[in-house]
């Protein structure tokens, strides 16, 4: 089975610190490499995650502020390099496309990847392929601003034995699922009595955005919630007026959508140590984690 994992090569707000790069996500899942936010210095942060680049074929960008985005030229250029045979999609707010080309373009290089652009300018599904369905919401942060949820599709999972006490092989299987049952010596056996469903595993990135109804939209029942907690509940003044969460406002989001766990990222300079925002945030949703540069999440094992 493939890796399947959230890998943080970057977790800092604004301004990175000697510890914290500015944010860069990974998400290694179905053979795909999704990169949510690739602030700068994102090419370099795979060298010490030990994960080639060319694993990426999908880039994620919520807004234009440099420290979301500042890596793209130089990811895109690396890909270029390394000559990714496999189309790069570029998922954006349709807004800062001016800024999406200055970034894609900022420098002289021989273009040869495939870059497939989706401008996004309404909320809703952006992209449907053969493993995931790709969602958008508008956040709140005082410019357009995405917030991400990627749903892998659920699949039936035959179990071998029941097929065999049955007597279903072969081509009857594949007869058995288009038709959802099937009569074998005048005996009816239906699809759930050989099979059930695994539920796919989804994840979703809300990340610079004020307390909003759309945060706990687009993360309702998702496995891995990553969200930006710029700050403690202490600077919430700070928070609001920079359009910002704070560790329990992400927290209150998580309840309230039910997702599974929590992943804080996107952190203010001023905290040198981020338990104070994992303990703000457990209090009320307590599968709470934070971000470092280079942790691996794992999807949570399903119960
Ligand atoms: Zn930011
Ligand atoms: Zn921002």
């Amino acid at each position: 089975m493939s890796i399947r994992d959230l890998v943080i090569l970057g977790s800092s707000s604004q301004q990175p610190t000697r510890y914290r790069n500015h944010g860069a996500y990974l998400v290694r899942w179905n053979d795909e490499g999704l990169l949510f936010d690739p602030g700068e210095g994102t090419q370099r942060q795979f060298i010490y995650a030990e994960i080639a680049p060319p694993v990426v074929n999908r880039i994620f960008i919520s807004h234009f502020h440099g420290d979301h985005c500042l890596g793209l030229g130089s990811m895109l250029m690396r890909l270029n390099l390394d000559k990714v045979t496999h189309p790069i999609h570029c998922y954006y707010p349709a807004s800062g496309k001016k800024y999406f080309d200055r970034l894609r373009y900022g420098t002289i290089y021989h273009e040869t990847i495939q870059v497939i652009e989706h401008p996004v300018d309404k909320a809703g599904v952006v992209d449907e392929t053969e493993n995931f369905r790709i969602e958008a919401t508008f956040l709140e942060h005082g410019i357009d601003n995405l917030g991400w949820k990627v749903t892998e599709k659920d699949t039936r999972k035959f179990d071998r034995e029941l097929l065999h006490t049955h007597g279903v092989h072969g081509p009857l299987v594949s007869q058995l699922e288009k038709q959802g049952f099937i009569e074998i010596n005048g005996k009816r056996i239906t699809l759930d009595e050989v099979s059930s469903i695994r539920k796919g595993e989804s994840i979703a990135v809300v990340i610079d955005t004020r307390f909003c109804k759309q945060a706990i939209e687009i993360a309702k029942g998702v496995r891995i919630l990553l969200a930006e907690s710029t700050y403690l509940d202490t600077e919430r003044d700070l928070a609001y007026a920079h359009h910002h969460l704070t560790a329990k406002e992400a927290a209150i989001i998580a309840q309230q959508a039910g997702a599974e766990q929590l992943i804080l990222t996107h952190f203010s300079a001023r905290y040198l140590n981020l338990k104070e925002l994992q303990d703000e945030a457990s209090q009320i949703f307590p599968n709470t984690q934070v971000a470092e540069d280079f942790k691996r999440f794992p999807f949570p094992k399903k119960k």
